[in-house]
């Protein structure tokens, strides 16, 4: 289960660290190029808002694939982002499958990635109201499309490239997907970070862009949920994270803590907890989210093993856990489903 759980870690690793933009630089465009001859009342420059400005997501619909995690959010940290969090999505895409612009803009730049991989980033510059506020970036393109060069216009949609193929063994079983690393960049905002200008994609997202990340979303799994289930989770956080877990429906227990030591590590530690927040067990756990549906055994203090399966989708979680040495439950029905917040 431990080197199970570490290629999750590792998958995310290859894809992240060796593909990230380490420090892109900003637009070509000056947002706020100074005039030559000032004008005694310059027209007010409108704040960029996201309001006017609207993302779709870099993959067709029919084109995400969920052999892996479906998509590693914004945020979490782990695969090599142990301290700055990951600074956009790695979206997965079915092998062979193309990456699309994800809003009008122009080609600041489509390079050779650095290391020798053969693999290409493209960064598309936005404007709005005629100044390049925001850039989107997509890495790990195998191929780019024919005209994708610096300076050009590309359209909403318009294919720039072909999703890099990533392959690792998962236990026994052989796994194959697309992936890009598709990153906001937002020049109103500077966190101080690598990648200092990077938000989350989620704020921007144009209705059917939110339409089709809704229906991946439900579907992703990744080895840091039970500590940082969001899609928005924070960048600057660091370790140990401890989360709470509040019952909605069912009978487990009334709360569940979990606590995440690091980054790395791929055993949690937990306690489920009376109203009154005594303890009712505690102990660790590992948890498998690649596996359909996803699987977890908590290991209690006084010995024995409890297996489930379990899922989250944002701030909620649904885990079925069986009595210890019972076998693990077929499916989620039945499942106590918990918040967080
Ligand atoms: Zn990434």
């Amino acid at each position: 289960m431990r080197t199970i759980a570490c290629i999750v870690l590792c998958g995310s690793l290859m894809a992240c660290s060796s593909s990230d933009p380490a420090s892109p630089s900003g637009p070509s465009t000056a947002p706020n190029p100074s005039p030559s001859s000032p004008s005694p009342t310059p027209a007010p420059v409108p704040a960029p808002s996201s309001a006017a400005f609207a993302l779709d997501l870099p993959v067709a619909a029919g084109d995400q694939a969920n052999s892996a995690y479906g998509l590693w959010p914004f945020g979490v940290h782990g695969g090599g982002h142990a301290l700055d969090g990951h600074p956009g999505w790695d979206v997965e895409f079915r092998p062979g499958a193309s990456v699309l612009a994800a809003a009008d803009g122009s080609v600041q730049n489509a390079i050779p990635e650095a290391g020798g991989s053969g693999r290409f980033t493209v960064r598309i510059n936005h404007s709005v109201s005629g100044r390049v506020v925001y850039a989107t970036d997509y890495t790990n393109l195998a191929s780019l499309a024919a005209g994708i060069v610096a300076g050009a216009a590309v359209s909403r949609g318009q294919v720039i490239g072909q999703a890099g193929v990533q392959s690792q063994t998962i236990g026994t079983t052989p796994v194959t997907w697309g992936m890009t690393h598709f990153q906001m960049n937002d020049f109103s905002r500077n966190d101080g970070l690598t990648n200092p200008n990077a938000v989350s994609a989620e704020g921007f997202l144009s209705s059917s862009g939110r339409a089709l990340f809704d229906s991946i979303w439900r579907s992703a799994a990744y080895q840091t949920e039970w500590c940082e289930p969001f899609f928005t989770n924070s960048r600057a956080a660091t370790f140990p994270l401890a989360r709470t877990w509040t019952l909605q429906s069912g009978t487990l227990a009334p709360i569940l803590e979990v606590r995440c030591p690091s980054e790395l590590s791929n055993e949690y530690a937990y306690s489920l907890l009376a109203a009154d927040r005594s303890t009712i067990e505690a102990g660790t756990f590992v948890a498998d989210p690649l596996k359909k549906p996803s699987t977890v055994d908590f290991r209690p203090a006084s010995g024995g093993t409890r297996l489930g399966l379990w899922d989250v989708v944002s701030d909620s979680l649904q885990l079925n856990l069986a009595t210890t040495g019972a076998p693990r439950p077929s499916s989620l029905a039945g499942a106590a489903t918990f918040t967080t917040r």
